[in-house]
């Protein structure tokens, strides 16, 4: 017997049309490319959406048909977001930070039909214009061309084909499972790999931010959302943000402290989400401005390991709660999310903390499991570490354009990290797996040193790498830049570990550089550092 109740398929379009129905006020800020902020509604972003939906079907694209993105985090890429998807076609965010070929690579293999780009981005795109095998239409989106023009023949101004747009325009039925976007991986080896996201998960993922126990965005929330549209649909906060109606501040492309501490200010932020890297600039402004945060209730980090000295000093100094959390591009992104349980309200304040700094538990439709070399799952002790593994509701199932027997192992997804798993299900990432340092059987986490030693008030950035060892085959060494104005000794820099680990994990060596090399998305590429520093303990 089946059950009784209505079936409606899960597509994007239903949460733009709550959205509009029962949040149409709601406000969203969104800083221009060329400056200044813009104000508008979530009644206004789901009307432009109709339009866009309904001027790009009459462009006579066919169903699905990609249309790439390569912008920052404002109202019209919002408008995107939903009006691209809710139409029927896919929406492709490319992030402008890959090297041209990769971009390249990435268009013709997506096949992008449409690409819709921030002025910012126009020198980028007319440098590679000739190589892209399958565009047909540019859309910048400004009110008008300018002289954008002249670099790119034929570019249509946004508002202008909005002009073209229907608002009354109806969002049309579709299978759930339908393709509704498409982000690439940042492919640290190899050419990037597609990961295509369906409506039905990208709306399950947003039911998955919104649970109280996980990212919990209300109607009363302002969420910043820093992480770009172009990393993994930031997140999915655009999607959990319109399910709930919440005020959203659209940061353009200024992403330095000074900018997102105004930003945070002036429009009573309460929610932020971004990357360590990001917050590491916000909380030397802040502390340089003496902004006290007043309005920030919350921070999500994540897509790098957040160390424990920055929840502190967000707890500490600005009253601020972090919550660290860990996915990837091929998890939608979300898989864990660190919460406290009820029973760790009678625990000592400090062992709380210390809990906090964890990547937390899965989230519900998000499995995980930990396996040793065999496959064989490990057990959840918090000790055991191994292969996480992950399968659920919006976990991809092959990559684009690849086959599931290429993409999982027995049903399962490998994230390429290893990482413990506790009683409770909190999860500590240890390292990815080719980062991990194996000295003499025994395994260093990388992470576990970088995170102590950033706590070191000389240093600015770290990375651990495994070197090449005579005896042990890898020992760690720290990659450390400085703070400008400060110098201090490899043997002061070291000090920092005493008493926070075994001797035997201590680093053998600092070698001092200028900057970390970082892939598109922010990440320390540690197979460059291994090949500049990966030798420096032999001979
Ligand atoms: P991406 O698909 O570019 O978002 O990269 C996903 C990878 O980032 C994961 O497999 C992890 O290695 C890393 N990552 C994401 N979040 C965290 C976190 N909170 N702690 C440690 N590593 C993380």
């Amino acid at each position: 017997m089946l059950g009784q109740m209505m079936s409606q398929p899960l597509l994007i379009s239903s949460l733009i049309e709550h959205a509009e129905k029962y949040h149409s006020g709601g406000q969203i800020f969104s800083v221009n490319t060329g400056g200044g902020v813009e104000d508008t509604t979530w009644g206004q972003v789901a009307a432009n959406a109709r339009r866009l939906a309904s001027a790009l079907t009459g462009l006579g694209l066919d169903p699905q048909a990609r249309c790439g993105t390569i912008a920052w985090n404002n109202r019209r890429h919002l408008e995107i977001y939903f009006g691209v998807s809710g139409g029927g076609f896919v929406c492709h965010t490319i992030n402008p930070r890959l090297f041209p070929e990769q971009l390249v690579y990435i268009l013709n293999h997506a096949e992008d039909k449409v690409l819709f780009i921030d002025a910012t981005f126009v020198p980028l795109v007319a440098a590679i214009r000739d190589k892209l095998e399958h565009l047909e239409h540019i859309i910048l989106m400004e009110p008008t061309v300018g002289d954008a023009a002249d670099k790119l023949p034929g570019i249509i101004a946004y508002d202008d084909l909005l002009a073209q747009g229907d608002a009354g325009y109806a969002w049309p039925d579709m299978d759930e499972y339908t393709a509704s976007s498409l982000c690439y991986t940042s492919g640290t080896t190899g050419n990037p790999k597609g990961v295509l996201y369906s409506h039905r998960s990208t709306v399950l993922h947003s039911f998955g931010i919104n649970l109280a126990d996980s990212v919990a965005i209300s109607a009363a929330e302002v969420v910043l959302p820093v992480v770009p549209m172009f990393h993994v649909n930031a997140w999915g906060a655009p999607y959990a943000c319109a399910m709930v109606g919440a005020r959203m501040v659209m940061p353009g492309p200024g992403l330095d402290g000074p900018s997102l501490v105004s930003l945070i200010d002036t429009y009573r932020v309460s929610l932020a989400l971004g990357v360590p890297t990001i917050w590491l600039g916000l909380l030397g402004e802040a502390k340089k401005s003496g902004s006290k945060l007043a309005s920030l209730k919350r921070t999500v980090v994540g897509g790098s390991a957040c160390p424990p000295s920055m929840i502190k000093s967000f707890r500490e100094e600005f009253g601020v709660d972090t919550i660290h959390a860990w996915g990837m591009t091929e998890m939608s992104p979300v898989g864990t999310v660190n919460r406290p349980l009820a029973k760790h309200a009678d625990l000592p304040e400090a062992e709380q903390h210390h809990l906090r700094e964890n990547q937390g538990r899965p989230v519900y439709g998000v499995e995980l499991e930990i396996l040793d070399d065999d496959g064989k799952p490990l057990p959840h002790d918090g000790k055991a570490q191994g292969d996480l593994v992950t399968r659920g509701h919006w976990i991809l199932d092959a990559y684009f354009r690849k086959t599931t027997e290429e993409t999982l192992t027995n049903g399962w997804f490998d994230t390429g990290d290893v990482a413990t798993m506790d009683p409770d299900g909190y999860v500590t990432i240890k390292d990815r797996s080719k980062d991990i340092i194996k000295s003499g059987g025994e395994w260093i986490s990388s992470v576990e040193l970088e995170n102590i030693a950033i706590s070191h008030p000389a240093l600015a950035d770290a990375a651990v790498i495994g070197a090449r060892h005579e005896k042990w085959d890898e020992r760690p060494v720290l990659v450390a830049v400085k703070v400008e104005g400060q110098d201090p000794s490899e043997q002061d820099v070291l000090s920092v570990f005493e008493g926070k680990i075994a001797k035997w994990q201590v680093p053998d060596k600092v070698v001092f550089t200028d900057v970390l090399p970082r892939n598109a998305t922010g990440k320390v590429l540690k197979r460059n550092l291994r090949e500049e520093f990966g030798e420096v303990l032999i001979g």
